[in-house]
């Protein structure tokens, strides 16, 4: 294996790369379930859409799914049932090996986040999976506009503008080659794609062009991949600095907030 990357910034993806976005799809579909369920009295929307999920349907499932109930393809019914879905407290879990690398990484690196998606159900998931406590610098490119989602360079420069340190010494994480690592390279990032068994993505063989310049299969690899480079320590990312909640604390208080993907009020 080649030699490990000084780096000082590790910016993840977010959907199937922390978390299974599976989670969030299944509970969203039980939301609008109960909504239906309660408010109108009709039966059975979590089974069918999860069955047109399960058939490979995205983006309208939601219009789909309402003549099989029996009801009118009303757009105001849809735009009701989306916000339903987008605005739900969902119950997620970090995949295991994300729980473990973060807790490696914190103490070392700047940690990021750039993710694609509505800027509220982002928001829900990043609080559900209390991101919010361990990844500061964190953008959502749909608060950015709708141009500078994934494949832009925007939210890469953005992150960047808000990290000292060299383009070379930021990687961004991430599991989906049709968008996640065009930008990070043309910016100068490194770039890792995690292809986990089963994953949505997994299977799709990548161009030249949408490569990573690494794969893994579980991100506890990135404990081989990766080490603090000189700038790191300056910034207090040093190994000295590990495993105890008091340090972790003090290290997180000298984070700036987020000025992108902050809290909403
Ligand atoms: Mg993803």
């Amino acid at each position: 294996m080649s030699e490990p990357w000084p780096v000082h910034t590790v910016v993840f993806d977010l959907d199937d790369t922390l978390y299974p976005e599976l989670d969030f799809v299944l509970s969203g579909f039980a939301a609008v379930d109960a909504c239906l369920r309660e408010g109108r009295g009709v039966e059975g929307f979590a089974e069918k859409a999860r069955e047109l999920f399960a058939a490979g349907r995205r983006g309208k499932i939601m219009d789909e799914v309402l003549p099989l109930l029996g009801l009118a393809r009303d757009q105001g019914l849809v735009a009701e049932l989306v916000e339903t879905y987008r605005n739900h407290s969902p119950n997620l879990q970090l995949f295991p090996d994300a729980t473990e690398i973060l807790d490696w990484l914190t103490p070392r690196f700047r940690l990021g986040l750039i993710t694609d998606g509505c800027a509220r159900a982002q928001m829900g998931k990043i609080r559900a999976l209390r991101l919010d406590g361990c990844i500061p610098y964190r953008i959502i490119t749909d608060e950015l506009g709708r141009a500078f989602g994934k494949p832009s360079t925007e939210p890469y420069r953005r992150l960047a503008a808000l990290c000292p340190g060299g383009a070379e010494g930021f990687v961004y994480v991430a599991d989906n080659p049709h968008k996640d690592f065009l930008g990070a390279k043309q910016s100068g990032w490194r770039t890792i794609r995690i292809r986990r068994q089963g994953g949505e993505h997994a299977e799709y063989v990548a161009t030249a062009a949408e490569s990573a310049e690494v794969e893994v299969s579980l991100l506890s690899e990135l404990r081989l991949r990766l080490v603090p480079d000189a700038g790191s320590a300056a910034h207090g990312f040093t190994a000295k600095a590990v495993d105890t909640p008091t340090v972790k604390l003090a290290t997180m208080d000298r984070f700036r907030p987020c000025a992108l993907g902050a809290e909403e009020p």
